[in-house]
This record gives C-alpha cells, structure tokens and sequence, in this order.
C-alpha cells in the first residue's frame, strides 16, 4: 500500500483523504457546501466513497444549508 493520508474533516467528522480536498481541515463534501470548492464525485463502496474516504456524513449546519 503507498502512502495514504488521511484526516478528519472538522465540520462533519468523516475521515477523509487528504490529498482530495483543498482545504486542510475539511473534507471535498464540506468544502464544496461551505466554500464553493470543486467537490468529488463520490462513488460509494461499503458506504464509503473510494476516491475521498468521505462516509456520507453530515454536519447539522450542512444540512441545513443543504436545505435552504
Ligand atoms: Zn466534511
Ligand atoms: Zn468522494
């Protein structure tokens, strides 16, 4: 396996990978919703995506801007 590093995004708690996002602290999902930021194209495996490790999860403040 090479080098993979991941983190944890700190709006929505999903472990992420850190070279898919370009904010440091947060994962493509969030940085998308929060900061127009060019978002993955999720294909989900095992109820995570494999491009972005994102699981799915959502912040109550992403869902609500989600829903607006
Ligand atoms: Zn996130
Ligand atoms: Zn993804």
């Amino acid at each position: 396996m090479e080098n993979i590093k991941t983190k944890i995004c700190v709006e929505c708690g999903s472990e992420y990978l850190a070279n898919s996002s370009k904010m440091s602290e947060l994962c493509p999902e969030c940085a998308s919703v929060l900061y127009g930021y060019k978002n993955c194209n999720h294909i989900f495996e095992n109820g995570k995506c494999i491009k972005c490790l994102w699981d799915g999860s959502r912040s109550n403040y992403i869902k609500h801007l989600l829903e607006d």
